[in-house]
């Protein structure tokens, strides 16, 4: 019998460290660590014991180009160990140039680029852009879409460039990106009046460019059922993954596309994948979603709860990403520097 729980797509994020100082940064305590190789090879192994087989991972950051030979080494363990899993990359983009868009071409690495509209606003908000690293990254974007990737783009929305959200959505929307994730920055103080007009704009634009938008993974909101144990609200399809990282209230309240009348799983499962998600750091201090490993997982085949659910397996998973993302940089082993690079 197949799994209840299947993990559709899990996050790496392979460092702490940024080339930028973005206002809204989703890192509320950088400590410049960076995965290593092992722990990674440890996640892979971990899952494959288990009989796991996550269909996607992302890489991300910080600025997984800053310690590219370490996100190259990942990217050749992943292409060897889940050789059927898709592999995509969050980046800001300014460090990309045509070696390392032909090595992501030859591993068919999808790209997801983080810019925020026009140039005046990106710069405003992604501290450390100028016109000239914006005039680089549209080069780069150009070279990427020759290459034939597939490059989407990560806009983040700040409360203050609300009567801009249109335009700036509408300028990423004559670039060559595919599809649009927006997200409203996580920590800034939205009043009600943003949040309600976030809500009007983004629900003219996702009327006016609904091929334009990422709106989730609809394939996880199946007709037939589906829970991902991130959590996203009852019936509801979140704008994009990043969404996670809002507080539960303040997510509820941006929820905006209704996808299914009822929730399908019975409240006790839904309440036990809560606590399993509330031990998984989130409510500690220092931590925000951004933890080293973050992991999304989605019922398959138990909305009843009747099957029964293997908890334990989940509980060790849980507990192996806790303990990785806890880990401190004195920690890091012989032979490993602390910013994640083997020592070879
Ligand atoms: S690019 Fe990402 S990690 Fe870097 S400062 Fe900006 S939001 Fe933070």
């Amino acid at each position: 019998m197949p799994p209840a729980i299947e993990s559709s797509h899990i996050f790496l994020y392979v460092t702490e460290k940024c080339n930028l100082a973005c206002r809204y940064c989703y890192f509320r305590d950088k400590r410049n660590r960076s995965l290593s190789l092992e722990t990674i090879r440890g996640f892979i192994f971990f899952l494959e014991k288990e009989g796991m087989k996550p269909r996607r991972f992302i890489l991300s950051g910080g600025e997984p180009l800053l310690v590219w030979p370490l996100t190259k080494k990942v990217i050749s363990f992943l292409k060897t160990a889940v050789p059927k899993a898709e592999i995509g990359l969050q980046t800001n983009g300014l460090l990309l140039d045509a070696p390392k868009i032909a090595f992501l071409k030859t591993n068919k690495v999808n790209l997801e680029i983080g810019l925020d509209g026009l140039p005046a606003t990106t710069s405003a908000w992604r501290r450390g852009t100028t016109n000239a690293s914006f005039a680089h990254l549209v080069e780069m974007l150009l070279l990427c879409r020759l290459a034939g990737l597939a490059v989407n783009c990560n806009m983040t929305v700040h409360p203050q460039e609300m009567p801009r959200f249109r335009h700036n959505f509408l300028f990423l929307a004559q670039l060559p990106f595919g599809k649009i994730d927006v997200t409203p920055a996580a920590f800034a103080a939205w009043d009600q009046a943003g949040r309600r007009t976030f809500k009007q704009d983004y629900a003219w634009i996702a009327k006016k460019y609904h091929a334009k938008i990422y709106a989730g993974d609809a394939r996880r909101f199946s007709p037939q059922g589906a829970w991902d144990l991130s959590l996203h609200p009852h019936g509801y399809l979140l704008p994009g993954d990043a969404f996670l990282c809002l507080p539960e209230k303040l997510k509820q309240e941006f929820s905006l596309i209704q996808f299914s009348p009822q929730p399908r799983l019975n409240t006790k499962t839904l309440a036990m994948l809560k606590q399993l998600y509330q031990r998984f750091g989130r409510k500690e201090k220092k931590q925000t979603y951004r933890d080293y490993i973050v992991s999304s997982f989605k019922i398959v085949n138990d909305l009843t709860g009747k099957t029964g659910i293997d908890w334990k397996t989940f509980e060790e998973l849980f507990d192996f990403m806790t303990r990785v993302n806890r880990q401190d940089p004195s920690e890091t082993k012989k032979g490993q520097t602390n910013d994640g690079r083997i020592g070879e």
